[in-house]
């Protein structure tokens, strides 16, 4: 920095004000910046480009973090869209628990900043929040007081936050598109509404009648669900089991979870294997979010690791690709484009 950026020194009996809150979001919004500054995102540099709407930050990293490692090392432009900032969640660490959104609610500042740490990790540069970050408010669950704020994400304007993803589509003309299914994975209000969201995204974005002030229409080729094989499930409560531990969500079996998918609905598998390191250090970024001495720790160690790379997809739109992974999955998302 040159003296010449400085702000004025404070006149003789000014008082500096200082808010730390604010001073901690404008240290992540720098870092954010600085990352989108420093790199190349220039989008039609890239050959493939792929697109990931996520409700909070951690999702990411948890469903998506190996292939995002993958393909990100393998040159593909990888654009995050975080629609919240999870300003909900509990934070699992206790000297920053006074950051919970029924004490200080400064754990969503906090999260940009965890965010901003796992996709270092990730190696993915370019990332952002829907409409901004704070432009929507994590919903928390289902009938709780967060879910009836007027500035939560369950309640915001439908058109005005499809305007902003097809901004993004816009932008950064992904070929292939990932978010969660109609059931946003295991029905969080903020998942159903980033489904929504991103597949009325998808078509407006394609539509040049559609707001033509935000760019050229684009069709994106392919639309994909995450998804976690029931089959998947099982072999980590089974691994879990033969390491002594059984509270993996509490179950006995892959049945018992709200999530998981039939194996025979999964299209598509991801072998992120090689990019393990990197999905566990971004887990370890959002320090708040996930128990190191939880199951997703556990399941990355030993006999759980070779299901813990391997991420999952169910192709919703465009056309499947040649595949040579179990039951002629496709191993690649942009497999056949
Ligand atoms: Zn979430």
């Amino acid at each position: 920095m040159t003296d010449a950026t400085l702000p004025p020194p404070p006149e003789p009996g000014e008082r500096l004000s200082f808010d730390p809150e604010q001073d901690v979001l404008a240290e992540a919004e720098a870092l954010i910046d600085g990352a989108a500054e420093a790199v190349d995102i220039t989008p039609l540099d890239h050959s493939r480009r792929l697109l990931l709407v996520h409700a909070h930050p951690d999702d990411e990293t948890i469903g998506t973090g190996a292939s995002m490692a993958r393909y990100a090392s393998e040159n593909v432009l990888v654009t995050l869209v975080t629609c919240t900032l999870g300003e909900e969640g509990e934070v699992l660490v206790p000297e920053l628990e006074h950051l919970a959104a029924d004490r200080e609610d400064g754990l969503g500042q906090h999260r940009i900043g965890e965010l901003a740490a796992a996709m270092e990790a990730l190696r993915v540069t370019d990332h952002r929040f829907l409409g901004g970050p704070g432009r929507w408010r994590d919903s928390g669950m289902m009938g709780t007081p967060a879910n009836e704020r007027a500035d939560c994400f369950w309640q915001a304007p439908f058109d005005e936050a499809v305007r902003e993803l097809v901004a993004v589509y816009r932008e950064v003309r992904p070929h292939v598109v990932v978010t969660y299914d109609e059931d946003g994975g295991y029905g969080h209000p903020d998942h159903l509404q980033a489904h929504r969201v991103t597949v009325a995204a998808f078509d407006a974005a394609a539509d040049p009648s559609y707001a033509p002030e935000l760019g050229e229409s684009w069709q994106a080729r392919k639309l994909y669900w995450t998804a976690i094989p029931k089959s998947l499930l099982q072999a980590g409560i089974d691994a879990l089991k033969e390491q002594g531990q059984t509270d993996f969500f509490g179950v006995d079996s892959a049945d018992d979870l709200p999530f998981g998918v039939p194996d025979e609905v999964v299209t598509t598998e991801v072998d992120g294997s090689a990019h393990l390191d990197a999905k566990v250090a971004a887990m370890r970024a959002h320090k708040t979010q996930i128990a190191v001495d939880g199951p997703f720790f556990a399941l990355s160690n030993g006999v759980g690791q070779q299901a813990f790379g391997r991420e999952h997809y169910i192709l919703a739109r465009g056309e499947r690709g040649p595949g040579d992974g179990p039951d002629g999955r496709e191993t690649d998302l942009f497999a056949g484009l």
